[in-house]
């Protein structure tokens, strides 16, 4: 699988991370999904409800409410972006979701070294997604 994902919106999640930082910044990923590319075509900046260093967590409402707004766009829910003071792999809290959230991709930058990496799981394995950042 392939994640395309456009720089305007890269830089956003980057100014929201540097924004929020040291807290975990969060965002829900909408767009489209054709066999194994998928395409990003809305971020929604969300706060997180924990206002936490080393966890997110975005409130129902604002994810539900997210979600009927995508729908209603044609848009299909992608996934979830979260920054990390630190290396941009998947902590433990981050693998439990992924396993509870199927094959929604995680997105996650690193305010360390600026990575932005995608994984997802795939055949019950936490795997990375390749990435491609477009025009
Ligand atoms: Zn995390």
């Amino acid at each position: 699988m392939i994640l395309r994902i456009q720089r305007k919106h890269v830089n956003l999640l980057k100014q929201e991370a540097r924004k929020v930082d040291p807290i975990e910044a969060c965002a829900l990923l909408f767009g489209k999904i054709h066999d194994d590319e998928v395409l990003v075509r809305k971020v929604v900046v969300t706060d997180n409800k924990l206002h936490s260093t080393r966890r997110f967590e975005i409130s129902a409402e604002t994810a539900v409410d997210s979600m009927a707004a995508a729908e209603r766009e044609g848009l299909e829910f992608i996934g979830f972006f979260h920054s990390h003071p630190a290396p941009a792999t998947p902590s433990r809290i981050d693998m439990r979701f992924m396993r509870l959230w199927g094959d929604a991709v995680w997105l996650i930058l690193s305010l360390t070294d600026s990575e932005l990496k995608a994984y997802q799981l795939k055949d019950g394995e936490i795997r990375k997604v390749a990435m491609n950042v477009i025009p």
